[in-house]
């Protein structure tokens, strides 16, 4: 025997089907099936209709049919090309059957006078109806035709569709199909049974309404569908009972420090912020972990209502953190922390990547021994040699930015070895998914929204303009910088390379200097020391720096009220969010603020679509529903949410209802039949631990 690849495979994935050889069980891998019952779970793309056949003289162009016929001729042709050519006929008509690659012995199967049954789709030939590489057999020609549409299955290179069809068959045939719901929840939501919908899904009856299957809208569809989006709700929702099971510190209401910080703002809170503060208090109340997601477009206002939740955690004597993606913000968060919390008598820490080693063996220290109380940073909060004294709460800022594992280990801060509490945990994010979106991924969660904005602001006006169009856009940035107002010049998005990506910020800050000797132009960048770039952001909101070239690096929570206009380059090749986040840096302050998008042409569709949807629309929600739309949730939730389950069956641009009812059914399952929940999640997940999220 050759050793094959398959003999990487771990052991389990050969015990898990057995009787399969170890070099089929790799392929079917390469399609996720790694246990029997997965091949039960592999439905049909498409099927075929073998269970009619067709008279020849009906077989026109352009569809897909099986016929019967006697050879009347077959003969090996030379021109154009060598090929098989062979007639057909029967009582109706005739057709040509046309193989361009063929062994010698199906001249023979071919020989005339052979009956065969032939499935292929026909097109117009030199002589009539033809068939190009049609799928046959000889029978005999009283042979029973198929009972049910013949099952298409998505597959890999090496992998018969034959093959795979035998092997599901005889797995359906051998499987207990077993109900897991409760039938009067099956009959609620007027969906067939298990057995019922896989059965038919495989082999569908030949009356079967075809587009149904085809468009997946069947109610054999909807309840594979259900059951997926059931599976996914459970087990979410299995996580966070888990979590909440868990001891936290009760963080009372005390109200003192936070009368205080609300006291000295310069503004009120909106209606909104206020109710998902009164959410959040509530929760960090409780002797188990909040675990809230708080989703705010940006400028909204989240960092208020984190810094007030923090003085909660403070007023009963814990530690906050608060944490965010990149250096910039996190400095920020920082300022703004310091600024409201120190006057109050409370210690702010500060740790980065980028601190001084002395420094921040001090703030070590410090955060230790509890004198810090609010530490504020970016990653650098993970590593281990940051210990807390009696960490309270966790404020994760962008947290869609952060991997599960990253969630976790801030979490674990809280957890000493002899004690299981757990801090609260607040997590924060600008990037809004739509409602549909937030249920499936963050069923795990809590969601708390700010859906509006506060009073006083000017809606940012955005303008397409083309690279031709350059020097007005130029000629707009003068005017507004000597009008004593502050502007940004986002450089072109270089995916491919950061290399490529520095070079060509280098490039445009050399050339937007050139284009305005007048101005003072800072550039900021994300491979920039983080002092040297905390010096520009800071010469950029003291007004010193006039015009900010930047990458996308100012795309998250930068807040410099001051600038009112800003100009992105190639805006053509960047995502909507990425566009959405862009935007908000502009249109913080009173000013009127523009967003020049310059683009290049020709433009594809899908980037001529990303601007429209831009230019005309200005909330985060929306803006998101059409990125949903337009590149399905797997892309827009982003690779870094890496333990987000990807959906097979159910679409969730479509499939809203299902996901409504799995998420009532998922709650009263765990409450009425817990038995029915475990059988129903062993079924979908089969140890795997897709759906797990921290
Ligand atoms: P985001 O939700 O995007 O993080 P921020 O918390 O940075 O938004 O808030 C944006 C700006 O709005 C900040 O300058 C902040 O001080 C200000 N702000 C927050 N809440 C209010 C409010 N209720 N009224 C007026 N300004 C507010
Ligand atoms: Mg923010």
């Amino acid at each position: 025997m050759t050793r094959s690849r398959g003999d990487g495979l771990p052991p389990t994935a050969h015990a898990a089907l057995p009787g399969i050889s170890k070099a089929v069980a790799e392929k079917l891998g390469k399609l996720g099936i790694r246990r029997r019952f997965d091949l039960v779970l592999h439905l049909p793309l498409r099927y075929d209709d073998e269970t009619r056949i067709c008279p020849i003289r009906e077989a026109l162009p352009g569809r897909e049919l099986l016929v019967q016929g006697t050879v009347t001729d077959c003969d090996i042709k030379y021109r154009p090309k060598r090929q098989l050519v062979c007639r057909l006929g029967d009582d109706s008509g005739e057709l040509t059957l046309r193989f361009l690659n063929f062994y010698g012995s199906q001249v023979k199967t071919l020989a005339p006078g052979n009956v065969v049954r032939v499935f292929g789709s026909v097109r117009d030939g030199h002589f009539g109806a033809e068939m190009v590489h049609p799928r046959y057999r000889v029978v005999a020609a009283d042979a029973p035709v198929a009972q049910a549409l013949t099952p298409v299955y998505p597959t890999t290179a090496g992998l018969g569709q034959e093959g795979l069809r035998r092997l599901i068959a005889r797995t359906l045939a051998e499987e207990p199909l077993a109900e897991t719901l409760p039938v009067a929840l099956c009959a609620a939501l007027g969906l067939p049974a298990f057995a019922a919908a896989v059965r038919l899904l495989h082999n569908p009856p030949p009356d079967v309404a075809q587009s149904a299957l085809q468009g997946r809208v069947h109610p054999a569809w909807r309840r594979m569908k259900f059951d997926e989006l059931l599976a996914q709700q459970l087990s979410m929702r299995v996580h966070y009972q888990r979590r909440r099971a868990a001891g936290a510190p009760v963080l009372r209401a005390r109200g003192k420090l936070v009368q205080a910080l609300l006291a000295r703002l310069p503004f009120q809170l909106t209606r909104a912020q206020n109710a998902v503060l009164a959410q959040i208090r509530e929760d960090i109340g409780q002797a188990h972990p909040m675990q809230r997601l708080l989703q705010g477009d940006v400028g909204s206002g989240k960092t208020v209502v984190a810094a007030l939740a923090a003085l909660q955690c403070v007023e009963n004597g814990y530690q906050a953190a608060v944490m965010a993606p990149t250096e910039i913000l996190a400095e920020q968060h920082y300022r703004k922390f310091a600024e409201w919390l120190e006057p109050l008598g409370i210690g702010v820490a500060w740790i980065s990547g980028g601190i001084k080693k002395n420094d921040k063996k001090q703030q070590l220290i410090n955060i230790l021994r509890g004198e810090a109380t609010v530490v504020v940073g970016t990653h650098a909060l993970f590593e281990e040699e940051v210990a807390f004294k009696n960490l309270g709460l966790a404020i994760i800022d962008e947290q869609h930015r952060f991997g599960v594992h990253q969630r976790l280990a801030l979490r674990m801060k809280g957890s000493k070895p002899n004690r299981t509490a757990q801090p609260h945990q607040l997590m924060m994010s600008a990037t809004p998914i739509p409602r549909t979106l937030a249920m499936s991924y963050y069923a795990d969660l809590d969601v708390s929204v700010i859906n509006e904005m506060p009073p006083g602001r000017t809606p940012v006006v955005t303008k397409l303009v083309a690279e031709e169009r350059r020097d007005e856009v130029v000629q707009r940035v003068r005017d507004a910088c000597m009008a004593g107002r502050q502007a940004y010049w986002v450089c072109p998005l270089i995916e491919e390379s950061e290399k490529l990506q520095l070079q060509t910020a280098l490039d445009t800050h050399a050339h937007v200097q050139q284009t305005f000797p007048e101005l003072r132009v800072g550039l900021v960048h994300g491979r920039l020391k983080s002092a040297e770039k905390q010096q520009v952001m800071a010469a950029f909101l003291r007004g010193e720096v006039q015009l900010l070239v930047a990458t996308t690096v100012i795309e998250v929570g930068v807040d410099v009220p001051n600038a009112s206009l800003m100009v992105i380059e190639h805006a053509e090749r960047m995502g909507l969010s990425q566009l959405h986040q862009l935007r908000g840096r502009v249109g913080r302050g009173a000013a009127e603020s523009t967003c020049v998008l310059l683009y290049q042409g020709p433009l594809s569709s899908n980037a001529r679509e990303r601007l429209k949807v831009i230019y005309e629309n200005t909330d985060g929600f929306e803006i998101a529903r059409h990125d949903l739309q337009l590149r399905g949730p797997g892309e827009l939730l982003g690779a870094r949410q890496s333990g987000v389950p990807m959906l097979r069956f159910a679409d969730l641009a479509v499939d809203l209802d299902l996901l409504d009812a799995a998420r009532a059914a998922a709650e009263q399952l765990l409450r009425e039949h817990p038995e029915a929940a475990k059988a129903h999640l062993a079924r979908w997940l089969g140890g795997r631990n897709e759906y797990l999220k921290v």
